[in-house]
Parts: C-alpha cells; sequence; structure tokens
C-alpha cells in the first residue's frame, strides 16, 4: 500500500463528535456532508496517493485537456481565431466559421446539443464527464492537488499541517498559496482569451490596466475567484453548487454504470481470513483516496464524481490479498444485483434523439446560413421629402460579410422604373463581419408615384466558386400614403 495508507490508515476521518462519554471518530455517513463538520466548520478532505489503470488513463486524458483548455484561445484558422466569443465586437468565431450578433440564436441549437450530450453521458455512465473531463476537475486532480502533494506531502502529511500553529507551517503554505495565485492568474488570462482576442489580451496584459479596465477588473475578479476554488471551495463546487451534479438523480436508471460496490460479494466486512466474512477487509481505503470524502461502500451518493478511485484503491488491495479486482467497480444498479446489463433503454433512445436535434438543426441552420446580408431600410429622419414635383426617399442599404475572408460586392438598381436612383458606392469591399451602410437616394416623379411602389438593389458577392445575388427591396413612401 502507499505511504499514506500505512503511515496513517484513517487520515480522513473528520472532527470527533464529543458527546458525554469519548468522542467518536466520525466517519462518512449517507445522512451527511463528511467535508462539514457537525459544528458547521469546514472538515478538508485530503485524499490519499492511488495508482492503477483508471488514474493512468485520467492524468493521460487531463494533460492533453489542459493542453487544449490553454492552448485552444490562441489558435487561428485561417485569418480568425479558432474560438473566439468576442465580446465586445458581437462576432463568434467557430472552427472556421464566422457569426456576428444576428446570428446568435444559432448558439441556441449548439448549446442544446451540448447539454444533451451530456445528458446521454449521464444516463449511460453517470458523472464520467465530472471525473474525467470537467475543467474543475481537470485542473484541481491534474495540477493544483499534484502541487499541493509536491509541497506539502502526502495526505496525511497535508492533514497535520492543517493542525499545525501558523509558524510552523508559513514557508511550505505560503510556497503553496504563491504557486497557486500564478496558476490561478494564467488560467484566468487563459479563459479571458476565450472572450477576447488574444493579441488585444497580450497588449492588455503588457500595458497600463487603465487601458482595458474592464478586461483588468475580469482578470482580477476570476483570478480570485479561481484562486479560492482551487485553494479552498474545491470539492464543494462539485457537491453544492454544480446545476449538473444536482440534476444526475433524474438522469440515472437502474441500467446507468456507475463506480459502485459489490455488496453480496464484499459483506460482510471483515479481517481477511475471518470465517464467513465477504471480500471487503474493511481497510478503508476507499475511502480515503476519495475526493468528495464519501464512502462508496454506503450506496451510490450524489457527491460522488465517478473517478474511479476507488476502484484502483480497492483492486490494489484485492490483489495483495490474492482475490479478483472488482468488489469496487463500474456496473449499474442490475448489474451488480443480477450480473445483467442493458445498454440501450428508452431514456438514452430519448436523449440521443434530442442531442441528434440539437445539433442537426445546427448543422442545417449552418449549411443554410447566408454567406452575407443586404437590406434596404429607411434612413432616420423624415419619411420622404418633395422636391421639384419629386418624391425623394432615403435609404442604408445594409451589407454584413459573414464570410470568414474579405469579399467584394457589386451593387445594381434594379427598380423602380421611372425612378433615379443614387448609391454612394457602387462597388463595396467588406472585411470578413464587417457591417456597411451604404445611402441610397430614390427621386421618382410625383406623378408616378403610387400605392406598393419598391425600391429594389440586386447585391452580388463573388464568391471562389461563383457568384451570390440577394435582392434587397423596400416600399417606397409618398404624399396621400401612410407609412408601412
Ligand atoms: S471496499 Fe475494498 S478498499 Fe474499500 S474497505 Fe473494502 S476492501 Fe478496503
Ligand atoms: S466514491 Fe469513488 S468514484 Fe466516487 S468520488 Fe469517491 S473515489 Fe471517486
Amino acid at each position: 500500500m502507499s505511504p499514506d495508507s500505512t503511515s496513517s490508515p484513517e487520515p480522513m476521518v473528520g472532527k470527533p463528535v464529543v458527546g458525554k462519554g469519548r468522542p467518536v471518530v466520525r466517519r462518512p455517513d449517507v445522512d451527511s456532508l463528511f467535508s462539514i463538520n457537525p459544528d458547521g466548520s469546514r472538515n478538508a478532505i485530503h485524499p490519499a496517493d492511488v495508482r492503477g489503470r483508471f488514474q493512468l488513463r485520467k492524468h493521460l486524458l487531463w494533460y492533453v485537456l489542459i493542453a487544449v483548455y490553454l492552448v485552444l484561445p490562441w489558435l487561428h484558422i485561417g485569418d480568425h481565431h479558432a474560438f473566439l466569443i468576442d465580446i465586445q465586437a458581437r462576432h463568434f468565431y467557430l472552427f472556421g466559421n464566422t457569426f456576428n450578433s444576428q446570428d446568435f440564436w444559432y448558439a441556441f441549437f449548439f448549446i442544446t446539443g451540448l447539454g444533451f450530450s451530456l445528458f446521454v453521458v449521464a444516463a449511460l455512465f453517470g458523472r464520467m464527464w465530472c471525473g474525467y473531463a470537467c475543467p474543475q476537475t481537470v485542473f484541481l486532480e491534474g495540477v493544483f492537488r499534484r502541487i499541493e502533494r509536491l509541497v506539502e506531502g502526502p495526505a496525511a502529511a497535508r492533514a497535520k499541517l492543517d493542525k499545525a500553529p501558523l509558524g510552523a507551517k508559513f514557508v511550505r503554505r505560503g510556497i503553496k498559496m504563491v504557486v497557486f495565485f500564478l496558476l490561478a492568474a494564467t488560467i484566468a488570462h487563459s479563459f479571458l482569451g476565450y472572450f477576447m482576442p488574444t493579441e488585444v489580451l497580450l497588449e492588455a496584459v503588457t500595458s497600463s490596466p487603465a487601458l482595458h479596465p474592464t478586461a483588468f477588473v475580469f482578470v482580477l475578479v476570476a483570478t480570485l475567484v479561481l484562486f479560492v476554488n482551487f485553494t479552498w471551495f474545491r470539492e464543494q463546487l462539485c457537491i453544492v453548487i454544480c446545476p449538473y451534479g444536482r440534476l444526475q438523480g433524474a438522469l440515472y436508471d437502474p441500467d446507468t454504470v456507475l463506480v459502485g460496490y459489490d455488496h453480496k460479494r464484499g459483506e460482510p466486512r471483515g479481517p481477511a481470513g475471518q470465517s464467513g466474512a465477504g471480500d471487503c477487509v474493511d481497510c478503508y481505503r476507499c475511502v480515503t483516496v476519495c475526493p468528495t470524502g464519501i464512502d462508496i461502500r454506503n450506496g451510490t451518493q450524489l457527491e460522488c464524481v465517478g473517478c474511479a478511485n476507488c476502484i484502483d484503491a480497492c483492486d490494489d488491495v484485492m490483489a495483495k490479498l490474492g482475490r479478483p479486482a472488482g468488489l469496487v467497480r463500474y456496473d449499474s444498479q442490475r448489474g451488480f444485483e443480477t450480473g445483467k446489463r442493458r445498454f440501450f433503454r428508452g431514456r438514452v433512445v430519448l436523449y440521443s434523439v434530442l442531442l441528434l436535434a440539437g445539433l442537426g438543426a445546427f448543422t442545417l441552420a449552418l449549411t443554410r446560413r447566408r454567406p452575407f446580408e443586404a437590406s434596404l431600410v429607411r434612413a432616420p429622419g423624415v419619411a420622404y421629402q418633395l422636391e421639384n414635383e419629386r418624391v425623394h426617399n432615403t435609404f442604408d442599404l445594409q451589407l454584413i460579410n459573414k464570410r470568414p475572408g474579405p469579399r467584394k460586392f457589386t451593387i445594381e438598381v434594379v427598380g423602380p422604373e421611372g425612378a433615379e436612383t443614387m448609391v454612394a458606392s457602387l462597388v463595396v469591399e467588406l472585411e470578413s463581419l464587417e457591417n456597411r451602410r451604404i445611402p441610397v437616394h430614390v427621386f421618382l416623379p410625383q406623378v408616378s408615384f403610387k400605392q406598393g411602389l419598391r425600391a429594389e438593389l440586386r447585391v452580388r458577392c463573388e464568391e471562389p466558386d461563383g457568384v451570390l445575388e440577394r435582392l434587397a427591396s423596400a416600399p417606397l413612401l409618398g404624399p396621400g400614403r401612410r407609412r408601412h
């Protein structure tokens, strides 16, 4: 076993509950949060080290994810960021696709699809997302806890340090806090890179806060929030705040694969060699490695984030005892009870259909998306003017280039017949996502004016594979006509 388990068999025993007699050592139960003491104070969880097949897989995945989370804002596809929600410019860049604020409705289908993909994962494998891919877990377990282990030692030493006077832990805790703060600041800056172009971010970092006050305040607040979260709040985020965690109970069914304890095989628990005892030797190792401080032998609990630490810990114990692995394992309630498993069920099919509907609608909307917008809108001010027996209507042709690169537009006057139409510019070149208003004046002899006449312009856009065109039109207003 690891040094943790031998040097301190129960580093995670909580604050003793003092009654009339001797203090009773508190152990995790299903009626209370083990991370909160009965007097309301925090019971810091220090999970012991654990090794095993799931740890290896998780750590490999975490390093890939950390690289993705931190590097993604800096990547470019073509002329644009690979992923950027540019709040100030109200532009969005998603893997080569460019969107402006008018396209925000696409987000509904995209987020719906993503949301149902989490539902499918939860219905099939419980909180696998939480234990393997959630940024909270990835950074807490993959970065912060590892640094804490390096600076303060194993779980028992960390628990001891918690109780030590300030003078005795000042240097170690101080080093840890400084490193944690720098890491929190790094993550906060990377996080801001999802909402602000990284070139502007770099400029903001290297210039006075007065030049970018909003970004400065955002990074300051995000750094403090991340620092408090990863230093102190930790598993409470998953247990108390995360809405996905709260939803889990509604998403599970008896066939959902979860981390669980095989009661049939393990009970009655007792020391190895005791006659009639099950396979659980009550070594408490599965509890000491749990980052949320629960005893998986008490059954499925809301606090379990599906990290599989207890599986690796128990498999290790079983290997040492010469017993088969899997006393604690991934299995469904039905699997534990009957040995049978069902993969396809009604709710999995329903969530999958909703997931495909959301992503399908998003993909369809993307493929049918207009590459540019051209609309004729009445200019602010008077509805029309009478000048030398001519009706004068003023419009703005609003052009938006939604392509990832610059495009050239040519404008042609189509109607109405008999009118003199003046367009400020008949050839316009727009950068990607550039939005420009081009003044348009339409003069029509008063005698020719009648209700229903429309000003019409044809806009052509030169694409590498051909020419796209759109007709922009708006009603003409004149004397004796009511404005539409
Ligand atoms: S389930 Fe496994 S790790 Fe947990 S107490 Fe029993 S034998 Fe030990
Ligand atoms: S019970 Fe096991 S899987 Fe669940 S959080 Fe604790 S160690 Fe991880």
